[in-house]
């Protein structure tokens, strides 16, 4: 062969393929830049939406979390003003601000976004309804709406048969079949961030109902409803149980379950626009899951916009961190002289009380909870097998 052919082997079959490989190799590096630019974008926007979400609600008196650290106090999120932050920092980022088609349009590419609160979960997503338009004709609009919220709840039957036995059943199925059984008792609980929860439900049984409760699961002075009332201590420990084990599963559940529902119904919104991508719920495992629940915060997907030579499917997290920052701490009286002057056990809301210092303090297990509702119930261990059941707010302090 002449050194020509060569040349020519060289510039039809070779170079074409160095090219090739070569634009390949330049799209997929600029895919990569343009995904982890946009992982950023999305990220710092999710952040400062998971800052902003916190706020103080006044005066809950009912539900003290112990979350605040300020007297009656709880934190509690506000999931409008974390969706509309997450979406006006994307808005600033990606310098669409402003143009109201842009800023609506990219509102599809973002099929779900939970706000997970201390005992339930918000969803934002594509949503249609009627509104007013500027000459004041009813008009079909679409945008992201944030639903109402959805409680950790779960359901749980008792069944007590003629001979004294009873039955736990958490099967909807039997639940329903035995809801109209004589003595049969239907409970649902609320389950939150902690143990914390709230119960209701009836006994059939000169028809007892059980109105709203909030207390802890294990605080026995105030979870008897879990059990109706039952000394049955068996009956007693595997609710308990049966609660505490359930609780992490149900609020995924739910939250999960929430997240498909609005990622599903965003395709049929999605393709009216004019999108052309499917969007499904993103691979997550069990353990994302769990990481997810452990405090409030912020999850969101964004999904389908192109990236070089393929979509982005992104799922995005920011916690808030509640944090519990309240403490009470508690006393027992000190009778010596220079001792307490009120003789009561007595939670405080601070360590530099006058009363607390003059107490008994420091042989009690535990020496602080979080909140009022526990200190109030607290069985608080002070020797070997020696227990004081019950403290009071310091007159003093004023918790
Ligand atoms: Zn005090």
């Amino acid at each position: 062969m002449r050194i020509t052919d060569f040349a020519l082997i060289f510039i039809g079959v070779v170079l074409p393929i160095i090219i090739i490989v070569y634009i390949n190799v330049s799209f997929t590096i600029k895919a990569i830049e343009e995904e982890s630019y946009y992982q950023k974008i999305i990220n710092s926007a999710l952040e400062d939406a998971a800052m902003r979400m916190k706020e103080v609600e006044n005066d809950d008196k009912e539900n003290d979390y112990g979350y605040s650290g300020e007297i009656n106090n709880k934190v509690s999120v506000n999931a409008q003003v974390a969706v509309n932050t997450f979406f006006n920092s994307l808005y600033n980022n990606f310098s669409i601000k402003g143009n109201k088609d842009a800023e609506k349009h990219l509102k599809y590419f973002v099929p779900a976004i939970a706000v997970i609160d201390y005992n339930g979960v918000y969803i934002s997503s594509m949503e249609e309804y009627d509104t007013l338009n500027s000459l004041n004709q009813l008009v079909k609009e679409t945008n992201h709406v944030v639903k109402p919220k959805r409680y950790f709840s779960f359901t749980y039957g008792i069944n007590y048969n003629a001979s004294g036995g009873t039955k736990i059943t958490t099967d909807p199925t039997t639940i329903q079949a035995l809801s109209n059984q004589p003595g049969f008792s239907l409970h649902t609980v609320e389950f939150s961030m902690d143990d914390y929860i709230v119960h209701r439900g009836n006994k059939n049984d000169v028809t007892k109902t059980y109105t709203a409760k909030g207390f802890y699961i294990g605080d026995t002075n105030n979870n008897s409803d879990l059990y109706d009332g039952s000394t049955d201590v068996s009956l007693k420990t595997n609710i308990i149980n049966l609660l505490k084990s359930k609780r992490k599963d149900t609020i995924i559940d739910v939250i999960t379950r929430e997240l498909n529902f609005a990622v599903n119904k965003n395709n049929h919104y999605a393709n009216i626009a004019g999108v052309k991508y499917t969007f499904v719920f993103p691979y997550t495992t069990k353990e994302e899951m769990y990481r997810y629940v452990e405090d409030i915060g912020m999850l969101a997907f964004v999904q389908g916009m192109s990236v070089g030579n393929k979509y982005l499917n992104y799922k995005a997290y920011g916690g808030a961190s509640l944090e519990l920052s309240t403490k009470y701490y508690v006393s027992t009286p000190n009778n010596g002289a220079n001792g307490s002057k009120y003789f009561r056990n007595l939670y405080h809301k601070d360590i530099k009380c006058p009363e607390y210092i003059v107490s008994n303090k420091v042989n009690i297990t535990p020496q602080y909870v979080n909140t009022k509702q526990q200190a109030a119930s607290l069985k608080a261990a002070i020797s070997d097998g020696e227990f004081v059941e019950g403290f009071y707010p310091c007159p003093l302090c004023r918790p």
